[in-house]
């Protein structure tokens, strides 16, 4: 069994400034860390760090940064497709922390449009029945319902991520077995007649609703510092806790993911902040 992420792969910059820019300000910044983001790339390498086979669909560009990625991604065992690079600028990420807590993202999308869909169905060619196709928000909502159309007639199970989150994403959820939503796009997107919903609370912990039935967990209780890439840790464990058991999300995986989550907002960072391979196999192998 194969998870097929096809998704959106970027360098994240991170820098600290006094304050947010007024209009026509030029300020002095420091930059505090790179290295790989996006939320395609993110749960990609966590799922393979928890030991799921993973195919990690995005595009990367002509650019260093590109190079400096696919040189990158090979410390994670994750097959990258294309290999390839497909514009002129890979995708980025930059974030701006002030003082006061605040904080401006400013992201590109240009090599993820560039990923045309004829180009994803040939990486996924070789997906079986019963093979999990996953995708988040960063593709346009027509790419995303012709993947997730693609995956249904082909019996994978579909997972989707809205985020960041689209308006027009709530005709999607017919075609979706699993959603994962945070409150804002669960109030916004409405999720129905998926399998499986499950809705993260933040610090409040997280709920899966399925048929009739209702599993909540508590955020598990740490100091947090960061909850940047808390929903992509959290997915990520989800999944791979109950496709190495060969379930449906349960409560055990509810609680697998809490704590692998809780790792990742107790530090900075992106995939700094994630959980290693050595602390996912503790997570995935506890029963509370
Ligand atoms: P992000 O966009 O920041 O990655 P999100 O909005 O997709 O996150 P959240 O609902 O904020 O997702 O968090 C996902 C899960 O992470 C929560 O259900 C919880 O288990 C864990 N989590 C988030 N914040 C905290 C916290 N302060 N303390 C402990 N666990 C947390």
């Amino acid at each position: 069994m194969r998870v097929y992420v096809a998704g959106n792969i970027v360098v994240d910059e991170t820098w600290s400034i006094d304050e947010l820019p007024q209009k026509g300000a030029s300020i002095h910044g420091r930059k505090i860390s790179q290295d790989i983001g996006g939320k395609g790339a993110n749960q990609a390498i966590i799922l393979s760090r928890c030991g799921i086979d993973t195919h990690l669909i995005a595009a990367t560009g002509r650019d260093i940064h590109g190079q400096w990625i696919r040189e990158r991604v090979q410390d994670e065992n994750i097959s990258l497709q294309p290999e390839e690079a497909l514009s002129d600028h890979s995708d980025t990420s930059i974030i701006f922390n002030s003082r006061d807590g605040d904080n401006a993202i400013i992201t590109t999308l240009a090599a993820a449009e560039a990923l045309a869909l004829e180009r994803i169905l040939l990486y996924l060619a070789d997906a079986a029945p019963g093979d999990i196709l996953l995708q988040q928000g960063n593709f346009s909502v027509e790419k995303t319902r012709a993947l997730f159309s693609w995956a249904k007639s082909h019996g994978l199970i579909t997972v989707f991520n809205p985020s960041p989150v689209n308006p027009d994403f709530v005709d999607l959820w017919p075609l979706i077995d699993i959603a994962v939503v945070n409150q804002h796009e669960a109030e916004l997107l409405h999720p129905t007649g998926v399998n499986t919903l499950v809705i993260t609370q933040g610090a409040a912990g997280a709920d899966i609703f399925r048929a009739d039935d209702h599993l909540f967990c508590p955020a598990a209780p740490v100091q947090a510092v960061d909850s940047t890439g808390a929903g992509d840790t959290f997915l990520a464990v989800l999944l791979a806790s109950s496709l190495i058991r060969g379930v449906e999300p349960d409560a055990l995986a509810l609680y697998h993911a809490s704590a692998a989550a809780s790792i990742t907002v107790s530090r900075t960072g992106t995939l700094n902040a994630f959980p290693t391979a050595d602390e996912l196999t503790a997570i995935l192998t506890h029963r509370p």
